[in-house]
């Protein structure tokens, strides 16, 4: 069996994009997580779990409606900002579907169509191009298996692994940010989003979000040398305790990476039969991470292309232009966000909550 396309990761992005090749294509999807409804999932993504209304509306236009046991309480619709250094805080209305993220990506995974062949707990390991078709690489149950396809969707996260076999000699670890998260069982009672911007702790921004019976506080730091990324949680911890919260009864850690596109060569669309989606073509805002919009709109537009037939790429790099622009007024925002001077000016006219 030679499939047409074999897609790598099933998280936003694969999910979507396995739902939407016609039926005209066979498509076998892999992930090295057990995305079986059912069965225990051991390693969550760590994610803020947060739909931004950018998303919500592909989501619409997807004719999707998140089931209510994914959701998670309280729903969101207000942003406040802590800053070190502005005393004002900042208040603004922003409409976020909180989710479970877990069961999140369990559920996109349960409405891939039963046409796809779905391998889980399927670590991919590489490919090979031999006589116009390739061979893929994975482990699984202990041993090393293959399968052939014609075409390969690169749709396995930050850290992809097709994009470094597709571009051997990139060096992403100039963008490399170590994201953190911490989850306390806190008194504190919280009814909104709260964005943290202290320059002690990151140049990036940190985030605290309320779970149900959870508090869960994340940053981003810089990966450079000798970064201290633990250390520098502690000063996010202990500046929000000096500013009054509870951040005792600490249920779980957790960590990821994000390569924060702040150049246009951090977009890679693949080249040949080989694509990239989602987070691994380096689809994320870099002023607030926000992924699943990019993550579905880069599935759509690709899968479109494949459902046409012809020139595939060419097609597929034209319609992501707008991605691209997009990513790149998401530059500019995060360049007047990270600069305090500016910062203090826009968040005066209330320009972050656009
Ligand atoms: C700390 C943090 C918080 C975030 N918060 C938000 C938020 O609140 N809202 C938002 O919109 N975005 C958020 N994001 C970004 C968002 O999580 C991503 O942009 C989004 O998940 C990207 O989807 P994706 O499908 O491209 O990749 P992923 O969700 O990373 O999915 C990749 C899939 O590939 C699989 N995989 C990877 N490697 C292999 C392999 N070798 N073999 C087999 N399978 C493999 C993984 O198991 C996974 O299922 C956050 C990111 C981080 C790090």
């Amino acid at each position: 069996m030679i499939y047409d396309y074999a897609i790598i990761g099933a998280g936003p992005a694969g999910s979507t994009i396995a739902r939407l090749i016609d039926k005209t294509n066979n498509v076998i999807i892999l992930d090295r997580r057990n995305l079986d409804q059912n069965e225990k999932w051991l390693s969550s993504k760590c994610c803020g779990g947060l739909i931004a209304p950018a998303a919500q509306k592909v989501l619409e236009k997807l004719e999707l409606k998140i089931p209510n046991s994914v959701l998670v309480s309280p729903q969101l619709n207000t942003v406040k900002t802590i800053d070190s250094k502005i005393k004002k805080q900042n208040i603004y209305k922003k409409n976020y579907i909180n989710i479970d993220r877990e069961k999140y990506d369990r559920w996109m995974a349960s409405i891939i169509p039963e046409r796809v062949k779905k391998e889980y707990s399927a670590v991919f390991k590489g490919f090979k191009y031999e006589n116009n078709i390739y061979e893929v690489f994975y482990y699984k149950d202990g041993e090393t298996k293959k399968i052939k396809t014609n075409n390969i969707i690169g749709a396995d996260g930050s850290i992809s692994k097709v994009r470094s076999l597709i571009y051997p000699d990139e060096d992403r670890a100039v963008d490399k940010y170590i994201a953190m998260q911490k989850w306390y069982k806190s008194s504190d009672k919280i009814d909104h989003y709260l964005a943290v911007f202290n320059n002690n702790v990151t140049d990036f921004y940190s985030w605290m979000i309320p779970k149900g019976e959870y508090l869960v506080l994340g940053t981003a730091i810089k990966a450079k040398e000798n970064i201290k990324a633990n250390e520098k949680f502690v000063v996010l911890e202990n500046f929000l305790e000096e500013k009054g919260f509870n951040l005792d009864g600490l249920i779980k850690k957790e960590g990821a990476f994000i390569t924060r596109p702040t150049r246009s060569s951090n977009i890679k669309l693949g080249f040949e039969n080989k694509f990239l989606i989602g987070e691994a073509a380096g689809f994320i805002s870099p002023s607030s991470a926000e992924g699943f919009s990019y993550a579905f709109k880069s599935a759509i537009i690709l899968a479109d292309a494949i459902n046409n037939k012809k020139e595939i790429l060419k097609k597929y790099r034209r319609k992501a232009v707008s991605i691209k622009i997009n990513i790149l007024y998401k530059n500019i925002k995060s360049k007047i966000m990270y600069s305090y001077l500016l910062r203090k000016i826009i968040m005066e006219l209330k320009i972050f909550a656009k």
